[in-house]
């Protein structure tokens, strides 16, 4: 529920509110705002009936929000959220290149992977220690060690670092070592986790699952963001449809209708979105042009050795391309890069 307060409502008749809202066992929120104060309770609404708020002199209007997800729409927060992983801003205008490996695999492949993505233009280094493989087989990243490796060489090269965490008990771990936190495609709908990152008082990137709706991954996101954690970008990887010419189907008309659901940064990451490197920049463009507020690139010195992903890891030169493309379409839009 929306409660707009009256211009000229007192402090303590907006405390008083809050506190009656709290009593009755709902979530109250408190949305000062430059003209008047408006406040939202969440949770059961048959309670909320029983404040009788339409009676209150000090109230304007109530409104239900209609969307499943409260924190997260826009009917209750209509501002972008601008979010931030070091000096990197996402949102609001902003627009973020985030690049690296797809996971770190050692000290030499990381740093010249990194020192491309710098000078490509990327604001944060991306690079998994844990890796959610498909196959129990395939390489399931460096773990801890990695994680070590990365906080290293994002300080060396001076940008922070983002890194994916599998699992609600190694959250603490990961948030030590990283910037912000990632979660992957097949652990968006793991509530642990996402009950975990609320309080990990760090940025999360949270990726859209293979099979889940825009719904499924605002609703998602609906749990960090109720677990206490506001500093949340929604990321579009692509999704599995009936076509497999592409890895996914990068679902870019998700990018628009996300903004305007949610007042929640939204970037595209076209390497997974589409598993093949001669489609990453022009689907990279796209994205910029329908509205994104960053991309997620993947980026290695050396893709055919790469111990993932190499097919769809961009050569540093192209990335260097894709950077200055960016600018153009950016500036195009009245933005930059
Ligand atoms: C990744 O970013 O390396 C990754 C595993 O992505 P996704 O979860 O989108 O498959
Ligand atoms: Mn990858």
């Amino acid at each position: 529920m929306i409660i707009v307060m009256k211009p000229g409502a007192s402090q303590q008749a907006v405390d008083h509110l809050l506190q009656r809202i709290e009593a009755k066992g709902l979530k109250p929120l408190h949305m000062p705002g430059a003209e008047r104060v408006v406040l939202g309770a969440l949770g059961d609404e048959r309670l909320l009936a029983e404040l009788a708020l339409d009676a209150d002199p000090n109230v304007e209007s109530v409104k239900p929000i209609l969307a499943p997800y409260k924190l997260v729409s826009r009917e209750l927060h209509p501002h972008d959220t601008i979010v931030r992983i070091g000096d990197a801003s996402f949102g609001g205008g902003r627009f973020g290149l985030i690049a690296g490996p797809c996971a770190v695999e050692n000290e030499e492949q990381l740093r010249a992977s990194a020192l491309a993505a710098k000078a490509a233009g990327a604001r944060v280094l991306r690079a998994g220690a844990f890796k959610p493989r498909s196959s129990p087989y395939a390489f399931q990243g460096l773990g801890a060690d990695g994680l070590v490796l990365l906080e290293r060489i994002g300080r060396e090269v001076g940008l922070p670092v983002v890194t994916e965490v599998i699992e609600s008990g190694d959250v603490e771990l990961v948030a030590r070592h990283s910037d912000a936190l990632q979660v992957g495609a097949r652990n968006m709908q793991n509530f642990a986790l996402l009950k975990a990152l609320g309080r990990a008082g760090k940025p999360v990137v949270l990726k859209r699952g293979m099979s889940a709706k825009v719904e499924d991954l605002l609703l998602a996101a609906e749990y960090v963001l109720a677990a206490g954690n506001d500093q949340l970008i929604l990321c579009e990887r692509g999704i599995r449809t009936f076509e497999t010419a592409t890895r996914n189907t990068l679902d870019l008309a998700a990018v628009p209708l996300l903004k305007a659901k949610s007042h929640l940064p939204v970037i595209v990451d076209p390497s997974h979105g589409t598993g093949i490197r001669d489609l990453v920049t022009p689907m990279a463009l796209a994205a910029a042009a329908a509205g994104a507020d960053g991309l997620m690139v993947e980026v290695h010195i050396d893709p055919p050795s790469a111990l993932s992903d190499g097919p769809q890891s961009l050569y540093p030169d192209q990335l260097a391309a894709l950077g200055k493309q960016l600018e153009a379409v950016l500036g195009a839009l009245g933005r930059s890069l």
